[in-house]
């Protein structure tokens, strides 16, 4: 089915002029807000189906992180909108000048399957926030969450408002992108999807947000607190089975403590997960077999220091720590997305900060260490999207904060107002007042250039 004509028709919705009051931004937030907690319940049972998240998991990585968008956007909608004075220059004075924040018109917004409603729905908040037309493409490989974001947005929007698209990625994407020119997509998955789509971006020159994976990676230096380390770590690398884009993907501890760090992450996965993870309320599944495949086949490539059970039945791979890895195997290449942690020692910063570099401009970068040196020299040393100290992945969940990659781990950001800003043009305007309008800068300029440094320098 063409999804064309449908495209027109948000286009010239847009064009109406009706998505961009503050009165009616702000009723859809509402709507949507409300929405989303009158289908709590389904949302719980679509992403246990999914990827078997606990509602607590639900809450803390995907409803709740929405709904605090949302209220930040509701809180705040008012002054982003409001245009910003800035000052004018002598030249142009007594002009006076300001930003003002303009509505795209048509966007589309690209999601991922390992927090699917998150990653639709966040980058949604801020498109309706700035007034646009919106279009979702959801991923197509989490169905039960799927089913219920579709409800959500047919329940309570127009499709010439937002248009819920759902289907296989690799038809339905390039038959919008190569057909219509959107004023903005912002993508969220893999960074081999995202090279295709930024090329039909360009195609037409269209603005684009990318946001990526890659290979984060997490330096636990000598003087780190251990223990602390170690539960960090393991939380979020465990947390979705490893289906986290901002997951520390390795960790570079310093020789010094790699044991004490090693036995320090088998404590915590036991304590989070008990020793048997497969039947843990807080462990989830692999999506998919062929992710289940994917991840697997890492196994070989390193030995297991912990873990390394799996069941191909339930898609389960248990939390796994590997150590005696080749820096040339492809788990050190390729971005893991699963429950398998590598551990490699490291004895000066030089040879750390070399394997870093091979797999440049990370998504996330963390450092474990006391000294507040060491903190500074890592953070000023690993080009990152962005960073934690003495923490791992929880950067993403301050709303305060711009969120996105550099690199090949993306490009652009969003989250709170960033997301309003993405979506968000800024039109300089200038106002010049006629009742003043000196000869002086009308040709003939002859003679004037004295002047003229005086005025621009
Ligand atoms: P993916 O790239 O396979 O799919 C993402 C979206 O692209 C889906 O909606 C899919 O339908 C669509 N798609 C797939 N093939 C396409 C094609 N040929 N042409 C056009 N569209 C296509 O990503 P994924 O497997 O769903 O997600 C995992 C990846 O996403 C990981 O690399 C992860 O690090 C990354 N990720 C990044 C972030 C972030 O915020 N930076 C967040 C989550 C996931």
């Amino acid at each position: 089915m063409t999804h064309i004509a449908s495209l027109a028709k948000m286009r010239q919705y847009f064009a109406s002029g009706a998505t961009r009051s503050y009165e009616f931004r702000k009723e859809q937030l509402k709507k949507l807000k409300q929405s989303i907690l009158s289908h709590e319940q389904d949302l719980y049972a679509a992403l246990y189906a999914d990827l078997k998240k606990s509602p607590e998991e639900v809450w803390a990585t995907e409803t709740g992180m929405v709904i605090a968008e949302l209220s930040e956007a509701l809180k705040n909608l008012r002054n982003w909108m409001k245009p910003e004075s800035v000052t004018t220059n002598l030249l142009n004075l007594p002009s006076s000048s300001k930003i003002m924040k303009e509505a795209l018109g048509v966007v589309l917004i690209i999601g991922p399957w390992n927090y699917p409603f998150q990653l639709l729905f966040n980058p949604l908040v801020g498109a309706i926030a700035a007034g646009n037309c919106v279009v979702l493409k959801p991923s197509e490989f989490a169905p039960a969450t799927d089913a219920v974001m579709r409800k959500i947005i047919e329940e309570n929007f127009a499709p010439e408002y937002v248009l819920y698209v759902p289907g296989d990625g690799a038809s339905v994407i390039p038959e919008m992108m190569n057909n219509f020119s959107f004023d903005h997509v912002f993508y969220t998955g893999s960074t081999t999807v995202g090279r295709i789509i930024y090329k039909m971006a360009a195609e037409r020159l269209m603005p684009v947000t990318l946001e990526l994976g890659g290979k984060s990676p997490c330096v636990v230096e000598e003087d780190a607190d251990i223990n602390v380390a170690a539960r960090r770590i393991a939380m979020t690398k465990f947390s979705n089975a490893g289906q986290m884009c901002v997951a520390p993907d390795y960790v570079l501890v310093h020789a010094s403590v790699k044991d004490k760090l090693v036995e320090a992450l088998k404590a915590s996965i036991v304590k989070f997960f008990s020793d048997k993870p497969e039947e843990s309320y807080s462990f989830g599944k692999i999506i998919n077999e062929k992710q289940f495949n994917r991840i697997t086949g890492y196994l070989t490539q390193g030995t297991i220091a912990h873990g390394g059970r799996t069941d191909k039945e339930k898609l389960f791979i248990e939390p796994t720590i590997l150590t005696d890895i080749s820096l040339d195997s492809p788990i050190m290449k390729e971005e893991i997305f699963g429950p398998l942690l590598p551990v490699i020692p490291f004895t000066s910063k030089e040879e750390a900060l070399a394997i870093i570099q091979r797999n440049p401009n990370p998504l996330s970068f963390y450092i474990y260490t006391s000294s507040r040196k060491k903190e500074k020299e890592w953070l000023d040393a690993v080009p990152a999207g962005g960073s934690c100290v003495n923490n791992s992945s929880w950067h993403l969940t301050n709303h305060h904060l711009p969120f996105g990659g550099r690199g090949f781990s993306g490009t652009g950001c969003y989250h709170g107002k960033y997301t309003f800003e993405t979506f968000s043009h800024k039109k300089a305007v200038m106002k010049t007042p006629t009742w003043f309008d000196p000869s002086i800068k009308y040709p003939p300029f002859k003679g004037k250039l004295k002047l003229f440094k005086w005025v621009i320098k």
